[in-house]
C-alpha cells in the first residue's frame, strides 16, 4: 500500500478470482467457464470488427440492443450492457444503495455482493441459508432494504422458484431487488418475465458462462426503463465505452445462434446429471445443482486436501477456505471426456 490510498479503501479486502495457471495444461473445472468455444458466427463477427478498432465503439450498442430485445420480449430502453455482468452489479451498488439504503444478501453467495458493498461505502447484511443449503425466502419477504439473490445461487448451484422470487420482489416494493442471473441457461427460472410488472426489479445475466463469452467481457441487464436510465446515469459517468466492439460484435454473433446456444446448454446439463451421479455413487454428498457446476462433499475427506489431491493429478476444482463452505469442492461441468477424467482421478484418490 503506498501512503496515497485514501482512507475509504484502506480497509478493502478485494475479490480473490479463482486461479488462472500459467504453470502446466490443467483440466480446468474451477472458474465455470464453458469448455466449448465461442459460436463460430460470434467468432467471425468479432474478427471482423477487430478491423475496426481505431475507431470507438458504439457507447449505445445498437445492434445487439437489437437483437437483445427481441430475444428477451422487452424495449430497447429496458436493456442495459456492461463489461461483464459483474460491471452492472457494481453499477447497482452504486446507483441505488448508500448509508441510508442498506443491502441484504444471502452468507454464502456470488463473493462479489460484499466486494461492492464495502468499495461503495454501504452497510451490509448477511442472511444465514437454511441448514441444507437453501435460500428461504420468508427471510426476505417484507425486509426493506435492497436485496441482491444469485438464482441459481452461487456456489451451491440451488434453484429458488419464480414463485418465491415474485414474493421477495412483491413485498419490498420501495426497495430494489436484484436477481443475478449468471447461470439460469442451465436449468432454472427466469424473472425477466416479471420485469414488467414490477418496477422494482433488476435482472443481471452474462455471457461468461452459457454463451462461451468469459474472455470478451458481457453482461447485462433488464429492468424498468427507469432503473435502466439511472444504471446509463452511472455508465455514461464512468466508462461510455465500456464494451468493445469485438465484444459487442461476438455478442451478436451468440446471441444470433440458438441452436449452438441450445445444443452446449444441453450438453452441459447432461454432463452435469453424469457426474453428480458418479460422485453419488462414490459416497458424495451433492446439491441439487441448476447450474454449470457442482458443489459436494465426502464425509471424512477434507475438501482442501482433496482439491490439492485433484490440482496434483491435473484436475483444477475450486475449494473456499471458509468455515461454512471447507468441506466442500465446486466442480465446473466440462465437457464429457473432461468430466470422465475428474471421476477417474476422484477414483484414484479414494
Ligand atoms: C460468473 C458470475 C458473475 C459475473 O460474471 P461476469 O463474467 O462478470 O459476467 C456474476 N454473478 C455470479 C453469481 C457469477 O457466478
Amino acid at each position: 500500500m503506498s501512503r496515497f490510498l485514501s482512507d475509504k479503501y484502506k480497509n478493502l479486502t478485494a475479490y480473490t478470482p479463482g486461479e488462472q495457471p500459467q504453470d502446466q495444461q490443467y483440466i480446468k473445472l474451477n472458474t465455470n467457464e464453458s469448455p466449448f468455444p465461442p459460436s463460430p458466427f460470434a467468432q467471425r463477427l468479432a474478427r471482423q470488427a477487430a478491423g475496426d478498432v481505431q475507431l470507438y465503439s458504439d457507447p449505445e450498442c445498437r445492434e445487439l440492443v437489437a437483437i437483445a430485445s427481441e430475444k428477451f420480449g422487452v424495449s430497447k430502453d429496458q436493456i442495459l450492457f456492461t463489461n461483464g455482468s459483474d460491471e452492472i452489479l457494481n453499477f447497482a451498488f452504486m446507483a441505488f444503495c448508500d448509508k441510508n439504503r442498506p443491502v441484504v444478501f444471502p452468507q454464502v453467495t456470488y463473493g462479489f455482493y460484499k466486494v461492492f458493498a464495502e468499495l461503495n461505502g454501504i452497510p451490509y447484511e448477511e442472511i444465514s441459508l437454511n441448514p441444507d443449503f437453501t435460500i428461504n425466502p420468508n427471510d426476505y419477504t417484507g425486509i426493506n432494504k435492497n436485496i441482491f439473490i444469485a438464482n441459481p445461487n452461487a456456489p451451491t448451484g440451488i434453484a429458488m422458484g419464480l414463485d418465491d422470487i415474485e414474493s421477495i420482489v412483491a413485498s419490498n416494493p420501495d426497495n430494489i431487488v436484484v436477481i443475478d442471473e449468471a447461470y439460469v441457461d442451465f436449468g432454472a427460472e427466469s424473472a425477466v418475465s416479471l420485469v414488467d410488472r414490477y418496477n422494482n426489479l433488476l435482472v443481471t445475466q452474462t455471457f461468461s458462462k452459457s454463451r462461451s463469452l468469459a474472455g470478451a467481457r458481457l453482461g447485462f441487464g433488464i429492468a424498468s426503463k427507469e432503473i435502466i436510465s439511472d444504471l446509463r446515469l452511472i455508465k455514461y459517468s464512468t466508462n461510455p465505452y465500456n464494451i468493445n466492439r469485438m465484444t459487442m460484435y461476438a455478442g451478436v454473433g451468440a446471441l444470433a445462434d440458438e441452436e449452438y446456444f441450445e445444443s452446449n446448454c444441453k450438453t452441459v446439463i447432461g454432463n452435469r446429471e453424469f457426474t453428480a451421479d458418479a460422485l453419488s455413487k462414490l459416497g458424495f454428498d451433492v446439491l441439487p445443482s441448476k447450474a454449470n457446476f457442482i458443489f459436494a462433499k465426502k464425509s471424512g475427506i477434507d475438501g482442501k486436501e482433496l482439491y490439492l489431491n485433484l490440482k496434483g493429478k491435473g484436475v483444477l476444482v475450486r475449494h473456499f477456505d471458509t468455515a461454512l463452505l471447507k468441506d466442500y469442492i465446486r466442480i465446473s461441468i466440462g465437457s464429457r471426456q473432461q468430466m470422465e477424467s475428474f471421476v477417474q482421478a476422484l477414483e484414484e484418490i479414494l
